[in-house]
């Protein structure tokens, strides 16, 4: 499987090598075809005749495919580690370091140095051609001068044609080749070379149409041509001088900030405000005007010293001068214009690399050039070429339909251009704006908006969207960080208060163990309590019993012992009247455990319903040690039922009966207990009333306070009432207490009669 696969990977990259290959050959003959139009058409166009008569022509064109050949050879040679690397990157292997290095060389010098071996090429068959023809008396110095002069010139502006589209072509491929390439660095290290080849390239073809032009237009002779076309080439040098002196210090700003940011950067680079940035924006965004204007101005200045050095050296009419600086004017016109648009072209990617990595103030990179203005200037320039060319030709001495039709094509090809040009310039960044509209629209803020380039309305557009996206999402980071920040502090709050709420559960829990505790220390108190009183209440039965025993142990004697039936008769009945006692005083000492058993049952943990009737004659029965003195007054409804924990409502009714019977106290004249049990409205109200001393008004909100009380030690502990409190509040009910200081005090207690708090303790339990 592996070996298949590699096998097809192995395919696949020789299929795109020979794609590769393929687009190569294919840009490669067309820019040959290109080469011999600007040079071998003028060439012809000068010295076709004596070419003929020299016989020289098969030999010539022998000469120019050998040097094709060789330049093809070398061209193969030196792009072959490019397409090495190119297939290694397609099998998907990792580039050696060397033959990275290689590719990139190669990559770099590719470009200049097939444009300087063609302009080598061409002006040597320039050279060559002229020098063979004059040598060979066929054609006059001049116009052999003039053929290496077109030699030389056009092959210049193919040549750098040609470096242009090489550079095009390979930038792709570097970018698959060594994607980790800066872009800023891959722009840096050639865009002094892609200005240069612009202004060639133009200076070439401006020359290479002008030329035509006049040769159509002024009908010179061949000498004219030829010492027209030699003074050219040294009065172009000045103006090219100029101009790459001028490029050189235009791009000083732009040189500052490579310094800065990529050939010696600090730890950080450039800031994002960083002046040189600024500096290097303004003067690449000027730059294409500055230097488009200088050539035109130089070159103009250069036509018009050429065209009167001309006049004066041949001697043609005023008309054909003017004929001719007007053809020269046009083209100087139109090769401004298109240097404008290319070098614009040529500088956009560093304005966009500036504009995207620092934050450029707009009053500062403002363009002077308004969009109003560039649009007025470049469509200006469309109209005064056509026309000029239209006019041109009204003014030349030789009409033609093939003339017009020349003309007419000319102008409209380079009016087109030019249109097109300008149009793009104007859509593409108002097309990328619309597209990052979009996306922003959708929420997707990640992308940064693309500079269109210059600062002009549409750049400054474009800074200002990106300053838009910037906040947005700037916004929209810190909205999502509060977010989480504020998640993570609830997420927090929520365990503290989990946490919390855990600590509380637990304190609750030992709360109410505490409170379980209290309830049985008081019940055992109160046991206490109860015990020596009823230890003393069984005493007087048992008592009782033990006294009769004896007497009714005599009493059996004598009936056993008694001759006579009226002795057998009376000793039966005290007999009976004391097995009576004995009877009463064990009945007694029954009610006495029993309400015992009852008040001190275990049953806590399960309610269930209970009679309150025998509840209260439980405790009454208990405690009346303690109410010698006291008068017990019942109104009770016995069919009344509640339910409830029985111990607990047992220790209710203890602790308010034992409350009253101390309020009462020792007083000689005793007092009353009332205890009314009654149903009020669907609810079982308890009260127990005492004629005692009452509680003070101040007292009165903290009775049922744990642990206050008014009595001495021994006699209160202060639980009792807490305890009835939360035992009532246990039940679902509520307690109240009415004092009168002097005469007495009431407890009301109302309980449900089924507590829906305990209901399903009682339904699980059945
Ligand atoms: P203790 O009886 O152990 O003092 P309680 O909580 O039962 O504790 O009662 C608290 C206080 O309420 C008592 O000390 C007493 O001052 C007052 N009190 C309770 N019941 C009565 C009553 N029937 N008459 C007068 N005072 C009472």
């Amino acid at each position: 499987m592996a070996t298949t696969s590699v096998d097809i990977d192995r395919a696949a990259a020789a299929r795109a090598v020979a794609s590769a290959i393929g687009a190569v050959a294919v840009t490669e003959v067309a820019l040959t075809l290109m080469e011999a139009l600007l040079v071998c058409v003028p060439i012809v166009a000068l010295a076709g005749q004596s070419l003929t008569a020299s016989g020289e022509t098969p030999r010539i064109v022998a000469v120019i495919l050998v040097l094709l050949v060789l330049s093809w050879m070398r061209a193969i040679d030196r792009v072959r580690p490019v397409l090495a690397a190119r297939a290694a990157k397609l099998r998907g292997q990792a580039l050696l370091p060397a033959a990275e290095d290689a590719a990139q060389r190669a990559m770099a010098r590719a470009p200049l140095e097939m444009a300087l071996i063609r302009w080598g090429v061409w002006t040597t068959v320039g050279i060559g051609v002229g020098v063979l023809l004059a040598a060979r008396h066929l054609l006059a110095w001049p116009s052999a001068v003039g053929v290496a002069c077109v030699g030389f010139l056009h092959a210049g502006g193919a040549a750098a044609i040609r470096g242009i589209a090489w550079e095009r072509m390979l930038d792709p491929v570097r970018q698959k080749i060594l994607p980790n390439l800066e872009p800023l660095r891959a722009f840096a290290a050639g865009y002094r070379r892609r200005l240069c080849m612009t202004a060639i390239a133009l200076v070439g073809l401006g020359h290479a149409v002008a030329s035509a032009l006049i040769a159509v237009f002024t009908g010179l002779t061949s000498v004219q041509a030829g010492t027209l076309l030699a003074l050219t080439v040294p009065a172009l040098v000045i103006p090219m001088l100029i101009w790459f002196r001028s490029l050189a210090r235009r791009t000083v700003p732009i040189e500052h900030y490579f310094e800065l940011a990529i050939r010696r950067p600090t730890s950080r680079g450039p800031a994002r405000d960083d002046p040189a940035a600024v500096a290097a924006f303004r003067s690449a965004q000027s730059i294409p005007y500055r230097l488009a204007v200088y050539q035109s101005l130089a070159c103009s200045v250069a036509a018009v010293a050429v065209v009167a050095v001309g006049r004066r050296l041949t001697g043609f009419n005023t008309s054909i001068a003017g004929r001719l600086l007007g053809a020269i004017g046009l083209m100087v016109l139109a090769s401004g214009l298109y240097e404008t648009l290319l070098l614009r072209d040529v500088l956009r990617p560093l304005l966009a690399q500036l504009g995207s990595r620092h934050r450029l103030p707009a009053v500062d990179v403002r363009s002077k050039l308004g969009l109003r203005r560039k649009l007025m200037l470049f469509f200006g320039g469309v109209i005064v070429l056509s026309s000029g060319l239209v006019l041109l030709f009204a003014l030349s001495p030789r009409h033609g339909p093939a003339m017009m039709i020349g003309s007419t094509a000319l102008a409209l090809a380079l009016a087109l251009g030019l249109v097109v040009l300008i149009v793009r310039d104007l859509v593409t960044p108002i097309h990328a704006l619309e597209e990052r509209a979009d996306e922003m629209a959708r929420g997707e803020l990640a992308r940064p908006v693309p500079p269109s380039g210059e600062a002009d309305e549409i750049g400054r557009l474009t800074f200002a969207f990106e300053e838009m996206r910037r906040a947005l999402r700037d916004k929209l980071r810190s909205t999502e960080s509060l977010n989480i920040d504020l998640e993570r502090e609830v997420r927090r709050r929520t365990e503290v208060l989990e946490q919390r709420n855990t600590e509380l559960h637990e304190a609750l829990e030992k709360l109410r163990r505490a409170q379980d505790d209290l309830v049985r220390t008081e019940k055992l108190a109160s046991m206490g309590r109860l015990v020596a009183g009823i230890a003393h209440e069984i005493n007087n039965p048992v008592n009782a019993v033990i006294n009769t025993l004896g007497p009714l142990q005599d009493c059996i004697h004598q009936i056993t012992a008694a001759a006579t039936p009226e002795k057998i008769a009376s000793a039966v009945v005290d007999a009976e009247e004391m097995l009576r006692v004995v009877q009463r005083g064990a009945a007694r000492s029954k009610a006495i455990v029993q309400a015992l058993h009852n008040y001190s049952r275990g049953d806590e943990s399960v309610p269930r319903e209970l009679n309150l009737s025998r509840s209260i004659d439980d405790t009454i029965d208990l405690l009346r040690h303690r109410l010698k003195n006291v008068r017990v007054e019942k109104e009770i409804d016995a069919d009344l039922r509640v339910v409830g924990f029985a111990g607990q409502i047992d220790q209710v009714l203890m602790n308010l009966v034992t409350n009253a019977a101390q309020a009462i106290g020792e007083r000689p004249q005793g007092g009353t207990i009332r205890i009314v049990v009654r149903a009020d409205h669907g609810e079982a109200q308890i009260s127990v009333s005492d004629d005692g001393a009452g509680i003070p008004a101040e007292v009165l909100p903290r009775i049922f306070d744990p642990f206050f009380t008014t009595k001495d030690v021994g006699e209160g502990t202060g639980l009792g009432l807490s305890i009835v409190h939360g035992i009532i509040e246990r039940h679902g009910g509520r307690i109240r207490a009415d004092s009168h200081l002097g005469e007495g005090t009431t407890f009301r207690i109302w309980l449900p009669l089924r507590p829906p708090a305990l209901e399903s303790a009682i339904r699980s339990r059945s």
